[in-house]
C-alpha cells in the first residue's frame, strides 16, 4: 500500500482502495449499462403517447451516456468519466423534473441522484450538487416555476417531494461521512501495521526483515548493472557492562543514541536497520569499499563523541564496525558473513575500530 498522508473526511480517497469496495469507474460503468436501455425504453413509451420532444431528448441522453462510457474504455481517464457522468445525469434529472416526463412521475427518479453523487464524487461536490438540486426543485415548485414551466404537480406532492428529498439528501450525507471515516480509519490502520511490520519499535530504524528485503532489492540491481553496494555491521562495545552497571533503561538510551547518530550521518538512500539487540546494519547502495570504510569511520567517530548520562556521569558509547562490499558472484549471505568476520576482527583488535574483511582501518 502507498504511504498515506493525514486526511480529513473530505479528502479524495478514491485513489485508495479498501478490500470489498466497488471502484467508482466500475460503478459508473454499471449505472451506464442500466441507464441506456431504460432511457431507450422510456423514449419508446413517450413516442407511443405522441410526445413530440421527449423520445428524441431521452435517446440523446442515452447516446451521451454511452459515448461517455466508450470514451472511458478508450482513454481510461476516470476523472473525465466521472465528470462526464455527473454532468449528463444532472442535465437528465433536470430535464425529467422540468418537462414532467411520464405524466410527471419521472421526477421521482431524482431520489436516485443523492446516493450516486455522494458515492462517486468528493463529499464537497455531493453537498453542492444536492443543495443545488434541492434549490432547483424548490424553484420549479414555486409560483415562478409554474409561470415558466407550467408543472403539473399537486401542492401535496410538491411539499412531500421537497421534504422527502431533503430528508434523503441529509441521510445520504451522514452515511457518506461515516463511510469516509471508516475508510480513513482502515487506511490508517493499514499504514500503522505496515510501519510496525517494517520498523523497530525502540529506535524507529528498519527491522531485520525490512533490511533483508532491501538487501535483496539491491542485490538484484547489482546482478543487472554490476553497481556494487556495501554493508556496515555495527555492534556497541562492552554494552553488557552498561546494562549491568546502570540498568536496562540506560542501555536502551544508548541503543537509541547510536540509532539517532546513524540517522544524522547517513544519506537518505541508505537503509539503517537494527539488526539485533545492540547491533545495527547499514546498507549503502552504489558504494565501494573505500567510501564505505570512510562512512563507517565517520559514524564511529560521531558515536564516540556522544554519551548518555546516568547517575550524574556521562557514559561514552563506542562501536566496532565490520565492512563488506559485494564482489563477484557471492551471495547476500556470504556478504553478511564477511561483514560479521570484519566485526569480529574489529572486536579482537581492541574495539572502537572499523575493519574490512581483509584489513583494519582506524585513524
Ligand atoms: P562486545 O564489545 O564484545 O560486543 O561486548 P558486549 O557486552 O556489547 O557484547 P554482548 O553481546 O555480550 O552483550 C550484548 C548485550 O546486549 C546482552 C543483552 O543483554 C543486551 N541487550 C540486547 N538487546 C537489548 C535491548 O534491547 N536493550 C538493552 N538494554 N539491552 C539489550
Ligand atoms: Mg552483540
Ligand atoms: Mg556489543
Amino acid at each position: 500500500m502507498t504511504h498515506i498522508a493525514t486526511h480529513n473526511a473530505d479528502t479524495d480517497l478514491s485513489q485508495y482502495r479498501v478490500k470489498g469496495e466497488i471502484p467508482v469507474p466500475t460503478l459508473i460503468g454499471w449505472l451506464t449499462l442500466a441507464a441506456v436501455p431504460l432511457l431507450v425504453f422510456f423514449a419508446y413509451r413517450s413516442s407511443l403517447r405522441g410526445d413530440p420532444t421527449a423520445p428524441t431528448v431521452l435517446v440523446i441522453f442515452a447516446g451521451l451516456l454511452a459515448a461517455n462510457g466508450i470514451a472511458y474504455l478508450i482513454r481510461h481517464s476516470s476523472t473525465l468519466q466521472r465528470r462526464g457522468f455527473i454532468t449528463i445525469i444532472t442535465a437528465l434529472f433536470t430535464y425529467l423534473a422540468v418537462q414532467a416526463v411520464e405524466d410527471g412521475s419521472a421526477i421521482i427518479w431524482l431520489f436516485a441522484y443523492p446516493p450516486i453523487i455522494f458515492y462517486i464524487s468528493q463529499s464537497r461536490v455531493g453537498v453542492f450538487a444536492c443543495a443545488g438540486g434541492l434549490a432547483a426543485v424548490a424553484v420549479l415548485f414555486s409560483p415562478i416555476g409554474d409561470l415558466v414551466f407550467d408543472a403539473p404537480y399537486s401542492t401535496s406532492f410538491r411539499l412531500t417531494m421537497i421534504a422527502v428529498l431533503a430528508f434523503e439528501m441529509s441521510t445520504c450525507y451522514v452515511l457518506d461521512q461515516s463511510r469516509r471515516r471508516s475508510k480513513l480509519g482502515l487506511l490508517k490502520l493499514a499504514r500503522d501495521f505496515e510501519y510496525a511490520a517494517k520498523h523497530d519499535a525502540l529506535t524507529g530504524l528498519a527491522n531485520r526483515r525490512e533490511v533483508l528485503s532491501q538487501l535483496d532489492n539491491e542485490y538484484q540491481r547489482y546482478l543487472r548493472n554490476s553497481r556494487v553496494f556495501s554493508v556496515l555491521l555495527m555492534d556497541i562495545d562492552l554494552f553488557k557492562s552498561v546494562n549491568d552497571n546502570y540498568g536496562h533503561h540506560i542501555g536502551d538510551e544508548m541503543i537509541v543514541l547510536v540509532a539517532s547518530t546513524l540517522k544524522e550521518q547517513c544519506r537518505k538512500v541508505d537503509t539503517l536497520a537494527r539488526w539485533g539487540g545492540e547491533e545495527y546494519l547499514v546498507l549503502l547502495p552504489e558504494t565501494g569499499t573505500e567510501e564505505a570504510v570512510k562512512t563507517a569511520n565517520r559514524i564511529r567517530k560521531a558515536v564516540s563523541s556522544k554519551s548518555v548520562s546516568a547517575e550524574g556521569q556521562a557514559i561514552a558509547a563506542t562501536i566496532s564496525v565490520g565492512v563488506a562490499t559485494i564482489c563477484d558472484d557471492e551471495s547476500v549471505d556470504r556478504l553478511l558473513q564477511r561483514a560479521d568476520e570484519g566485526l569480529y576482527r574489529a572486536k579482537t583488535l581492541g574495539r572502537n575500530t572499523v575493519c574490512e574483511f581483509e584489513g583494519a582501518f582506524t585513524d
